[in-house]
């Protein structure tokens, strides 16, 4: 249930209501814009008595929040959320630029990637070092010592870094972190998103390779009703009977994201095609529906990259797909 209180509300009454929805037993969300203050309320919603809410001098008006997604529901936080993802504001009107290696490989591989990525304007640096393989031959990352060297690209860059975490047990590795990458195979990883809506870290939410919009909302939610609400979303592509391409790019999650959500969403399309070739028109595109952002792998050798080579742009690509994105999001923000 929402409700609105009318413009110009005092604190003190505000706080009253909000005491009282509490001694009923709800967990009140408080969104304070710019015009007026939303109460999200979350809870068995049919023991109050709305037309008591309703008539309430301080309410505006009282609705009911149908769908099960409520923390991250536009509904309850009606003005675009802007993570601070290592500094770094991602929604809201702010653009970001994300890239770098599938996995993190060696230091002059890591190093050179981050530096030819920077001078390309990038804002955040990928990299994995743990990776979910789908053969347990695969190189599947240097672990903590991938993390090691993402540390000192970003003491040699400035960028901060976004990486994966498979494994909740792993979680103190990734202390000084600044993005956490929950990948698509675990996006409905349960635990794993509990876990996560305790920790102080936006978390990057990739989306499944074959779930719904609303589940990836639900897993969302999983992260935020622990109390982090630094959540990005990531349309990385979906399986469908598409033949020539990795997975299919499902473009209209992104306005429809913005729809329903308050949450920044930004479009991998490395992942969403598989091939370097068709990176560019499909990150171009991506900006073009609205995203917050792209998250694009780069390699400085993709052919004898050990992971996701197929897909990754060189540094000169990469250059050269950031400015045609400059010039759309001109077009798109005009
Ligand atoms: C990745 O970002 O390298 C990755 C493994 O992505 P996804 O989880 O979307 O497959
Ligand atoms: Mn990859």
């Amino acid at each position: 249930m929402i409700v609105v209180l009318k413009p110009g509300t005092g604190a003190e009454k505000k706080e009253k209501l909000i005491q009282w929805l509490e001694h009923q037993g709800m967990r009140v969300h408080i969104s304070d814009g710019d015009y007026q203050t939303v109460l999200g309320i979350i809870g068995d919603a049919s023991r109050l008595d709305l037309d008591l809410v309703e008539s309430l001098e301080i309410v505006d008006k009282v609705s009911r929040v149908t769908e099960p997604f409520k923390c991250c529901n536009r509904k309850f936080h009606p003005e675009d959320m802007v993570v601070s993802a290592g500094g770094v504001p991602v929604g809201g009107g702010h653009f970001a630029m994300i890239a770098g290696p599938c996995s993190v490989e060696t230091e002059e591989q890591i190093l050179t990637v981050a530096k030819a990525v920077k001078a390309a304007g990038a804002d955040l640096l990928r990299g994995g070092a743990f990776k979910p393989r789908t053969s347990p031959y695969d190189f599947s990352g240097l672990k903590a010592r991938g993390l090691e060297l993402l540390r000192i690209a970003r003491a040699e860059t400035g960028l901060p870094i976004v990486t994966e975490l498979m494994d909740i047990r792993d979680l103190e590795l990734f202390s000084d972190v600044d993005v956490i990458q929950v990948g698509a195979r675990n996006m409905q990883n349960f635990d794993l998103l509990r876990e996560l809506g305790h920790c102080d870290k936006p978390i990057l939410l990739k989306r499944g390779l074959a779930n719904t919009l609303r589940e990836l909302l639900m897993s969302a939610e999983y992260i935020m009703a622990g109390g982090n609400e630094q959540v990005i979303l990531c349309e990385r592509g979906i399986r469908t009977f598409a033949d020539y391409t990795r997975n299919t790019l499902d473009l209209s999650a992104v306005p429809v994201l913005h729809e329903l959500s308050h949450l920044p969403v930004i479009v991998d399309p490395s992942h969403a095609t598989g091939l370097s070739r068709l990176v560019p028109s499909m990150a171009m595109a991506g900006v073009a529906a609205g995203a917050d952002g792209l998250m694009i792998e780069v390699h400085n050798d993709p052919i004898h990259a050990l992971c996701d080579g197929a897909q990754s742009l060189r540094p000169e690509e990469y250059a050269k797909l950031s400015e045609k994105v400059r010039q759309i999001r001109k077009v798109v923000t005009a």
